[in-house]
């Protein structure tokens, strides 16, 4: 459920490319809010700013203009350093493809991210298996990803991404690359985990059937994020 506190929240945001001589203006003063709690889906055709905006929100890159707050932290100012620290406490992030490390196994990949966040070995094995096992791959962890499913290396990219337990799930396209069936199951999983744990979740797709499901769906227009009304 939805709560009233706001986990992220983008204020005017402008963000242009150069293409050439001119300017490729993506995002004109953009304002979105997320809350605590809930699930946005954001349907925009290809080209529209998706991604762009998923990574101006994941401090990935910053606007030309405007503010991005993760809770009441106005990240504009922050050092490099000071939002690489935010981006690993407080934000996870699924791609359309897994970015699993190839030599490691599925285990290791949802461990990782908690070892570097100073959690003991011990710790971020449990956590690992408990997140590997609720999205049903727990018989799998040992396996490198190439040795997986798509469907399932996409849900250890999803439990990497909510193993340190982020403020924000941001996902672009995580299940652009599945067949219908494998992506409606790896949205449940997605879903039914940010609904158990209380995440918050942005969440760029394509798919209009799994969008409805969300909380509330959103697009781009003319620079603007708008509500979507199909
Ligand atoms: P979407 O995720 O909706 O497909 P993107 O955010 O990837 O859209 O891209 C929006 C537009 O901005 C596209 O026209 C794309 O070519 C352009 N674009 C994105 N990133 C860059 C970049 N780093 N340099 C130049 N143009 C870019």
């Amino acid at each position: 459920m939805a709560g009233d506190s706001t986990v992220l929240r983008l204020t005017g945001v402008h963000r242009a490319y150069k293409e050439g001589d001119h300017l490729l203006e993506i995002l004109k003063g953009a304002d979105f809010e997320l809350r605590a709690g809930e699930m946005v889906a954001m349907v925009a055709p290809s080209g529209a700013g998706k991604s762009t905006l998923l990574h101006l929100a994941g401090l990935l890159e910053r606007p030309d203009e405007g503010e991005v707050f993760i809770a009441d932290t106005g990240c504009g100012t922050l050092s490099d350093a000071e939002r690489t620290a935010r981006r690993r406490n407080d934000i996870g992030f699924v791609y359309q493809f897994h970015h699993l490390l190839p030599e490691f196994s599925a285990l290791e990949n949802v461990m990782i991210p908690q070892m570097i966040r100073g959690l003991a070995k011990s710790e971020a094995e449990t956590r690992a298996r408990q997140l590997l096992d609720y999205l049903r791959i727990g018989p799998r962890a040992e396996h490198r990803p190439a040795e997986l499913s798509g469907g399932e290396q996409q849900r250890v990219a999803i439990a990497r991404a909510v193993a340190n337990a982020p403020l924000v799930l941001l996902a672009d396209e995580p299940t652009g690359n599945l067949d219908p069936e494998t992506s409606g199951y790896v949205f449940e999983a997605l879903a039914a985990l940010a609904r158990q744990s209380g995440l918050s979740a942005l969440v760029a797709t394509h798919n209009h059937a799994l969008a409805e499901r969300m909380d509330r769906v959103v697009t781009l227009a003319d620079g603007q994020i708008v509500p979507f009304t199909g």
